[in-house]
């Protein structure tokens, strides 16, 4: 059997991928099992910051495989020591939990906000979040009781209780859940929501949300799985938005294409975990520190101002453009809406050469930080003669 046949008859069905085969790649190029070209306009889901078998990032991966590949946390380690000393110097957070995934960082960050206010106010007084509409905050039983979209619970019920959705840049309607209830222990939300369809908020619903919180001792939850680590043309989205989060979460390209999800605590919560409130076996794993440490050091102002210029040159060309109907988000996560069937847009460009991925009903563009801007140029040309055809 060849992988495709190998693959629907092994793995369980929960993805419906299309039809080629990944072998190999090298930076923002990547060829299929037939010899097939392509640029890389989705970078695994944002995940490979710096392209495919980036060198620098490789030496730091094996240089630790070569030395200790896991530890448990039972012993202190090196890289995971060095890479929370970094985030936390670079985003002003206290603490950092280690674990595997983006649903894992937002797990924590659940539990920790729980935590805070059991402490605080007494057990089972404050336990509620409030989400947004739209909103994606992963696929377990409770993350995905976070994710405000009805779609994907439907099947999974009952869910982990106390989650509230208020709808995205609406700052009357959030006021009205918060002072509706007393129970209220945060605020969780993307600032740009991805599996959404790459919806900035706008600034005065984040300060909205901002003031809130303050006023009402509920915690602030940003979800940075997607939107950190660079993605919108600042290391995190908050950090463009004036607002500090008293939690933040992040993952996909922290790690360069190995799985780490970290959930940061600011001041307000930095001893709300203690022993034994929360683990993972794999968390912290010294090889994938010392890789996210590699990808964290080479996201500096020069890199952050080269996404921001690439994502100005790419909203240029693609709007107005025949076959748009309108294109959103920052950096390097960008949403386009397309006059023609979304599915006939994305396949026309695989089969010119550029992969690009979709979110709810739009073209979503992901590529690596460090793009050649030759290749998004070539990429850019593809798409719209896809959307206009
Ligand atoms: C992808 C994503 C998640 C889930 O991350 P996993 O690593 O798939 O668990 C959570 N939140 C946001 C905003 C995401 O984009």
């Amino acid at each position: 059997m060849n992988t495709k046949e190998l693959d629907s008859k092994y793995i369980a069905g929960t993805y419906a991928r299309f039809p080629i085969v990944l072998k190999e790649g090298r930076g923002s190029v990547v060829w299929d099992t037939e010899g097939k070209e392509y640029i890389d306009m989705g970078s695994g889901i944002a995940v490979n910051a710096f392209g495919i078998a980036d060198h620098e990032w490789i030496n730091a991966v094996t240089a630790q495989l070569g030395k200790l590949q896991h530890s448990s946390n039972l012993y202190y380690t090196e890289p995971g020591a060095l890479l929370a000393e970094q985030l936390c110097t670079r985003t002003g957070m206290k603490k950092a939990f280690f674990g595997n995934s983006g649903a894992e960082a937002n797990e924590c960050a659940i539990k920790c906000a729980r935590k805070y206010a059991a402490d605080k106010y007494g057990a089972d007084k404050r336990y509620k979040i409030v989400t947004l509409v739209n909103s994606f905050h992963g696929r377990t039983i409770t993350t995905l009781a976070a994710t405000g979209q009805d779609e994907y619970h439907k099947d999974f019920q009952p869910l982990t209780p106390g989650f509230l959705y208020a709808p995205a840049n609406d700052c009357g309607a959030l006021k009205a859940i918060v002072e509706s209830d007393e129970a209220i222990a945060a605020i969780m939300f993307e600032l740009v929501q991805g599996e959404g369809g790459v919806l900035p908020l706008e600034q005065d619903f984040v300060d909205c949300i901002a003031e809130i919180c303050k006023a009402r001792d509920i915690l602030m939850v940003v979800d940075e799985v997607q939107t950190g680590n660079g993605r919108t043309g600042t290391l995190y989205a908050w950090q463009r938005y004036g607002i500090t989060p008293d939690i933040m979460t992040t993952a996909k390209g922290l790690g360069g294409g190995l799985p780490i999800g970290v959930c940061l605590m600011g001041e307000k919560c930095e001893n709300t975990m203690t022993p034994g409130s929360h683990g993972s076996t794999f968390g912290g794993n010294p090889a994938i520190c010392a890789g996210a440490l590699n990808v964290l050091s080479r996201i500096d102002d020069a890199l952050l101002a080269d996404v921001r210029a690439k994502s100005d040159y790419i909203v240029k060309e693609l709007t107005g453009a025949p076959g748009v109907e309108s294109v959103a988000g920052l950096g390097l996560m960008l949403g386009i809406k397309t006059a023609k069937p979304l599915s006939d847009v994305v396949t026309a460009c695989r089969e010119n050469g550029v992969l690009v991925l979709t979110a709810h009903g739009k073209l979503r563009l992901l590529p690596a930080l460090n793009i050649p801007m030759e290749l998004v140029k070539k990429a850019v040309a593809v798409i719209k003669s896809c959307c206009a055809e």
